[in-house]
């Protein structure tokens, strides 16, 4: 049975990154603002997340890693109101399948904080002989997750990564691109042993902020700045970058949507498109989404021009396509050809706005 699980498992993360991405998300849902990353071996021998979020309940403890039991989801009809559709409680599960899985957490309520470690989905005993519940220590407020020895029970997996060069770049990687969603959170990133992190965001920043910090001025300084939505008149609204609007408008009604983008304009040229995609506050590719804007690239500037974009597209949840597995990172959603029209007109106007 367990090898069972730990197959699964392995199908849900992938990789260091893919592990870090469900608990940023974890860490994003409970209200943090600060969130630390630590390093060691690309991850897989340690991959550690301290955030300054909820924290986790005692009583919770216990249920924390099994399948599917600690899920948002009460029943599947819920399934379509998720707003973030993340792993409907199978990403803790599955890292203590294929990992040493130690949470330390304390609640604004707990006087102390909590630590209990996990194997294949119940706690266990930090060291032979102890007891598997959960013990008290010293902690802040907030939740410390760390994953040890990552695969160590899946040979295969372990095989197919990459050196823990790669595999820390990737992790960076989406550190920058939810520091990037998220400016009013602080992110860092390091590796264990480092003084100074390769990541470091500061909170109350804004987008372009963050992207002038984490991409480069030369590129910020080449941003232009739409948005666009269901309910808009036509054509959305360009603006340069530095013209801050929120991030907070949420799609309401029904199938409403609306979308807000930070590209690069005609006179930056890259070797390759960049897209940092967000649906529903979620990193997720759509190759549609790509083509679409590529496309609009292609037939503004010269051809091969290649653009960075940051796009957070906010549907009715209601209208993604649920049946496409979470672990899949490709999306498909209702009305998806009209909405992509929308935006890359919007995007189209913008450069020949700016071009002229
Ligand atoms: P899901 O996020 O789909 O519910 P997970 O396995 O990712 O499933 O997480 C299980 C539950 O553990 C979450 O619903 C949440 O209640 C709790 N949790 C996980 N990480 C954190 C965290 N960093 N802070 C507070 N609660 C957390
Ligand atoms: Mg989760």
């Amino acid at each position: 049975e367990s090898v069972i699980n730990r197959i699964a498992a392995g199908e849900i993360i992938h990789r260091p990154a893919s592990a870090l991405k469900e608990l940023i998300e974890n860490s994003l849902d409970a209200g943090a603002t600060s969130i630390k990353v630590t390093v060691k071996d690309g991850g897989m021998k340690l991959l550690q997340i301290q955030d300054n979020g909820c924290g986790i309940r005692k009583e919770d403890l216990p249920i924390l890693a099994e399948r599917f039991t600690t899920s948002k989801l009460s029943t599947f009809s819920d399934l379509s109101r998720l707003t973030t559709y993340g792993f409907r409680g199978e990403a803790l599960a599955s890292i203590s399948y294929v990992a040493n899985l130690t949470v330390v957490t304390k609640t604004k309520a707990d006087t102390c904080a909590w630590k209990a470690c996990y194997a294949d989905g119940s706690l266990t005993p930090a060291k032979a002989g102890a007891t598997a519940d959960p013990k008290s220590c010293a902690g802040n407020d907030g939740t410390t997750i760390t994953v040890e020895n990552l695969f160590y029970n899946t040979p295969t997996r372990l095989s197919a990564l990459r050196g823990s060069s790669e595999e820390y770049t990737r992790i960076l990687d989406v550190v920058t691109k939810y520091a990037i969603h998220n400016p009013h959170v602080s992110f860092t990133c390091k590796k264990t042993g480092n003084p100074s992190p390769d990541v470091s965001t500061p909170s109350s920043s804004t987008t372009a902020q963050a992207i002038r910090l984490l991409y480069g001025q030369t590129l910020a300084k080449e941003l232009l700045h739409t948005s666009v939505s269901s309910s808009g008149k036509g054509k959305g609204r360009a603006s340069s970058a530095s013209g801050e609007t929120s991030n907070e408008d949420v799609a309401d009604a029904e199938n409403s949507w609306n979308a807000e983008a930070y590209f690069t304009n005609a006179n930056y040229q890259a070797k390759k498109t960049t897209l940092l995609l967000f649906i529903n506050h979620r990193l997720v590719e759509s190759s549609r989404i790509k083509r679409a804007l590529e496309a609009v690239y292609n037939g503004v500037l010269a051809k091969g021009a290649s653009p960075f974009i940051y796009l957070s597209l906010q549907i009715d949840p209601k209208s993604v396509d649920v049946n496409v597995h979470p672990t899949k990172k490709e999306v498909h959603f209702l009305d998806e050809d009209a909405i992509i029209e929308r935006i890359a007109d919007a995007v189209q106007q913008a450069l020949i706005g700016q071009s002229q």
